[in-house]
């Protein structure tokens, strides 16, 4: 029988995250096991690549400066670009409610250290995104480290240094179940036979929760699907366009990468219920072009590139917020549910992961708030920056 003393499931983002953190703490015998051919096949391949430090609660807060701070020396850490590119997040709100939420979170990001986040008026946001319809705006909010990264940028630096520092990767090869012996994890079964292992990471993302169960733990994890339509301006787009957030119907837009004239749209369409499909829908794109229509001419007037257009599945959590730890079973660890923020956030979740298995907690940063036990106890925690 094969033998790894780590063995991560799932080559997302955050296996490869928690891969790289492991290595670089001089673990060695750290084994990541894929069923895909290749990387970037689950979520992490479909993700927009937005990167923000504009959220509520703490720990999402903490976690995107943690983040913030590696992408910006990605190169230097990973030798691979990750595109991190700080051309910033509006937020903007139709009614005094969304906008007071608003001002408390940046109240709140500044005294934990966000650097160049403010309130912006309407008239500052019709400067900011020339064209943009704000009738309707009261105000909002621009964080000016936020923006966008690469999210295959991001898995390839972690997997190119994980591998590296001596961790092994095993493609085609499916985990169907993890074994467990008086309490404790000792194996893991898959199509290409059984790995004993002392240590379990779970990243498979949305597909978490049925593994997890093998294992006898309810992780609440559930797939749900979000789509992105890819249009094509004829005309230029505006330099320098920031990520464009409406709070309150979750609309939202921004440019391609390294395009003038191509732009992403997307809304989290309350239609859809928890399913793994991911078929890009063709009926979103006129509920996108009809919130766009409001909007912008610039957006409305745009064309579909239908091949570009796709769907993901988010890992949402009953609270929208990562689960980070342990569980009862001995050396099981869950690194799962980031809710639409696992690229910007597998940094933090990679090394939370490591400093759990190494030394006991997180002490880079406090994650305990993210442990699996918060559903049992009732320890939700609120997020309203979610879209
Ligand atoms: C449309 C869309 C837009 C998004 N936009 C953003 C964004 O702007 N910013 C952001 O931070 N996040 C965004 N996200 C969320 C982000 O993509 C995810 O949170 C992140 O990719 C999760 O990474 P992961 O490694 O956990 O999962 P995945 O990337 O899904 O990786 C899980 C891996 O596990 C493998 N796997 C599954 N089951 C098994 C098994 N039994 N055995 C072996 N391998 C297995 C899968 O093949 C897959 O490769 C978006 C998501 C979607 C769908």
């Amino acid at each position: 029988m094969k033998n790894a003393e780590i063995i991560i499931i799932g080559g997302g983002v955050i296996g490869a995250s928690v891969a790289y953190h492991l290595t670089a703490r001089g673990a060695k015998d750290v084994l990541l096991l894929e069923r895909e051919a290749a990387q970037g096949f689950g979520s992490t391949g479909k993700a927009t690549g937005g990167v923000r430090a504009q959220f509520e609660t703490d720990i999402n807060i903490k976690m995107s400066l943690y983040s913030i701070e590696l992408f910006e020396n990605f190169k230097e850490l990973t030798d691979t670009d990750c595109g991190y590119e700080p051309r910033g997040y509006l937020f903007f709100a139709t009614d005094d409610t969304q906008f007071d939420r608003l001002k408390r979170n940046v109240e709140k990001q500044k005294s934990l250290g966000v650097k160049g986040v403010e309130f912006v008026d309407a008239q500052t946001i019709s400067e900011i995104v020339r064209g943009l319809n704000c009738d309707d705006i009261v105000g909002g909010t621009f964080g000016a480290r936020d923006g966008f990264i690469n999210p295959l940028g991001v898995l390839e630096g972690f997997t190119r240094k994980a591998i590296e520092n001596g961790a092994q990767i095993q493609f085609e090869t499916e985990v169907f179940s993890i074994k467990t012996a008086s309490g404790k994890v000792k194996s893991v079964s898959t199509n290409e036979g059984e790995i004993e292992c002392e240590t379990v990471v779970l990243c498979a993302g949305a597909w978490a929760r049925s593994i997890a169960q093998t294992a006898g733990i309810n992780l609440p994890v559930e797939p749900l699907k979000r789509q992105i339509v890819w249009a094509k301006s004829e005309n230029n787009l505006q330099e320098n366009l920031p990520m464009v957030i409406d709070l309150g119907s979750g609309f939202h837009f921004r440019p391609a990468k390294d395009s003038l004239t191509e732009i992403l749209f997307a809304y989290p369409d309350q239609d859809e219920t928890p399913s793994f499909d991911t078929n890009f829908d063709e009926s979103f794109i006129p509920k996108v072009y009809e919130r766009a229509k409001h909007r912008a001419a610039f957006l409305y007037e745009t064309k579909v590139v239908r091949e570009r257009c796709r769907a993901g599945l988010y890992e949402n959590t009953p609270d929208h917020h990562a689960i980070l730890g342990g569980c009862a079973i001995e050396n099981l660890y869950f690194a799962n549910g980031f809710s639409g923020h696992g690229v910007m956030h597998s940094p933090a979740a990679g090394r939370a992961i490591t400093e759990i298995i190494l030394d006991g907690e997180a002490k880079f940063l406090d994650v305990s708030c993210l442990s699996l036990a918060r559903f049992a106890t009732g320890k939700l925690l609120h997020e309203t920056a979610f879209i």
